[in-house]
């Protein structure tokens, strides 16, 4: 507003000038909001083809698909029986993981030589930390598919490193002085990363390591979480979760399952010190963004749709669908934290919350005393 008209406003009676001010205040926060506007915060990841090789595929969300999820990537897995993700690690983020369906055997071993080898099913979860070497393989009999989980949104690109890449790019006669096996062997050994190449499908009993005896992780990298019964229960819905309080080697990654009735509501909230990445398993739902200044976006989610939301922006997940909707939800921290809008809101007089919403103290002392969290409840008429 120039100078020249501010005067003008000024100049003129008190409740004009007010009225006059207020019209041009939204007027000049709704040019800023569309000159600021939230970025999108979706991401249809099943619609993409991914990368498909003979033993199963992979398709990607990090900063490159999404731009928003800096602290988070996930990837969508499919082994066929016997498909191995062969031997791999992550230079810049730990690897979380839920499987949704069939199942696959892991092993990871650590700096200090141990290693584990673990059997997962539907609902159950992994952690390898950051830098760990390990290797997947479908059990069969059907394909299994899972939900990997990284804490760098940038963990792709320059960042995973593979068994087949590494010796492709290493000359044979350094692997034939290190390994033992003629040159030749090793000039036939693959040039480029496999990934995921077809293997045999493994039998039931894990078979013994090279070394023979397994010197086994003082923590075990696998977590039952659909075992467990919910921490939270209401009518609209539960919400399981996994933190390093229950899974302790998880010392980077918080992972949640939250199950929606239809209509039901995940009230607003917001998560002070961790990033937020989502992977929506079966259902619809609608989530609104509130990223601050005026600045709130509203987007649709369906079955393979991942999201992302933030450190510290506001956020709620409505079911809009006619089906239960069920939601992967993990968190770039160990620890879970979070403040919801009604718990906030009980923690304040009434007085204050009247004040602050400008309505009468009757109204403000019929908002919910204690936390809502999840709910199908509407407001009864006025
Ligand atoms: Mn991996
Ligand atoms: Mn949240």
């Amino acid at each position: 507003m120039s100078d020249v008209n501010r005067r003008e406003i000024l100049g003129a009676a008190a409740v004009t000038a007010v009225g006059l001010l207020g019209v041009t205040g939204r007027a000049e926060a709704a040019g800023n909001e569309s000159q600021q506007e939230l970025p999108t915060f979706r991401y249809a990841m099943e619609e993409q083809t991914g990368r498909v090789t003979e033993g199963g595929s992979a398709k990607e969300a990090t900063v490159k698909q999404l731009p928003i999820s800096k602290g988070l990537a996930g990837v969508s897995m499919r082994l066929k029986p016997g498909g191995l993700r062969e031997l791999h690690w992550h230079a810049n983020a730990a690897e979380w993981a839920y499987v949704i369906k069939g199942r696959v055997r892991t092993t990871v071993i650590a700096p200090d030589g141990t290693s584990e080898v673990n059997d997962f099913e539907p609902g159950d979860v992994w952690y390898f930390p950051r830098g760990h070497g390990h290797a997947l393989v479908g059990l069969g009999p059907d394909e299994c598919h899972f939900v990997l989980v990284f804490d760098n949104g940038a963990f792709s690109e320059h960042g995973t490193f593979s068994i087949t890449d590494w010796l492709g790019h290493t000359p044979a006669d350094v692997l034939a002085k290190c390994l033992g096996l003629p040159e030749s062997v090793f000039a036939k050994f693959p040039k480029e990363e496999l990934y995921i190449p077809q293997g045999r499908v493994p039998p039931e009993r894990p078979e013994p390591p090279r070394q023979g005896m397994l010197k086994s992780s003082p923590q075990t990298h696998r977590y039952p979480l659909m075992a467990q019964l919910p921490h939270a229960r209401f009518p609209g819905g539960e919400e399981r979760r996994v933190s390093a309080r229950e899974f302790p080697i998880s010392t980077t990654i918080t992972g949640v399952i939250v199950d929606l009735k239809p209509g039901a509501l995940r009230e607003p909230h917001w998560h002070p010190h961790a990033n937020e990445w989502l992977y929506f398993i079966t259902g619809r739902a609608r989530m609104t963004l509130f990223g601050s200044g005026g600045r709130a976006r509203t987007e649709e989610f369906g079955p393979g749709d991942a999201g992302y939301i933030p450190q510290g922006f506001g956020h709620y997940l409505e079911n809009v669908g006619d089906v239960p909707c069920r939601v992967l939800v993990a968190f770039d921290s160990g620890e879970y934290q979070e403040i919801s809008l009604s718990t906030w809101l009980a923690s304040n007089p009434t007085k204050l919350v009247a004040d602050n919403f400008k309505i009468v103290d009757d109204m403000a002392a019929k908002l919910p005393d204690r936390r809502v969290f999840i709910t199908t409840k509407k407001g009864k008429g006025a």
